[in-house]
């Protein structure tokens, strides 16, 4: 437990760091270990040591909910989602018209995923998700946000340059494919239903489930078919 939150306070000062001040890593590369964090990772730090100190905050309860959500409420969710998406056209359109309806027929909602819209990749259509403010995320059905969705270049190019940032993630768009941004906020986070791979024909849902990545979900990756064709 202690490990996961640990990682989770190193990944909030790293991203602290390199979004308040693009010099930060070099700056600690180059300083033989003398660099001050930055003051939103120190903030972050003696923030957690006033609550815990002042009891307000029990920090197995931190560990526990940080646990929750990186691993039992994880993009998994989501993966289930999609995957009957893919199977269930009936579903799927109750996704698109209703996704919060759509999601808690399979039992999601709740902290953070309030009110979702889903948008579905298609062979000319696709959706990328980011959170220009801060790193609005649908946490049911995503779990976490990963620690490039809340830096300052993700949020501020996906909005300028799309198709850059996705080339960036290995995801290269035919010129003819619209390219649709979605800012979400704290009342409207957004789940991408991407395009099912060619060849997935014989395989199952869970089967299906198990392809879908997390990546894939806020756009910034397709779905690829397993090697093999699927089986
Ligand atoms: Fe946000």
């Amino acid at each position: 437990m202690d490990n996961t939150r640990r990682g989770f306070l190193k990944a909030a000062m790293t991203m602290a760091g390199a979004a308040g001040n693009p010099g930060y890593a070099q700056a600690q590369a180059g300083s033989k270990g003398q660099a001050t964090p930055s003051d939103p990772a120190l903030r972050v730090k003696s923030l957690e040591s006033l609550l815990v100190e002042k009891g307000l905050v029990d920090p197995k309860a931190v560990d526990a909910l940080i646990d929750t959500y990186e691993h039992k409420i994880g993009p998994r969710n989501g993966a289930r989602v999609v995957a009957r998406a893919w199977v269930d056209p009936s579903y799927k359109q109750r996704l698109l018209t209703d996704a919060d309806g759509a999601l808690k027929e399979l039992g999601y909602g709740g902290l953070q995923g309030e009110h979702m819209v889903a948008v579905e990749n298609t062979a000319s259509v696709h959706n990328l998700v980011v959170c220009t403010l801060c790193s609005c995320y649908p946490w049911p059905v995503l779990g976490l946000p990963p620690v490039w969705y809340k830096s300052a270049p993700y949020r501020s190019r996906s909005v300028i340059d799309p198709r850059g940032v996705l080339r960036e993630f290995g995801l290269e768009l035919p010129a003819d494919v619209e390219v649709r941004v979605w800012d979400s906020t704290a009342e409207l986070r957004y789940l991408v239903v991407p395009e099912r791979p060619a060849g997935t024909e014989a395989l199952s849902e869970d089967q299906l489930s198990m392809l879908v990545t997390r990546d894939a979900m806020v756009g910034v990756a397709k779905v690829s078919a397993p090697a093999g064709g699927g089986r």
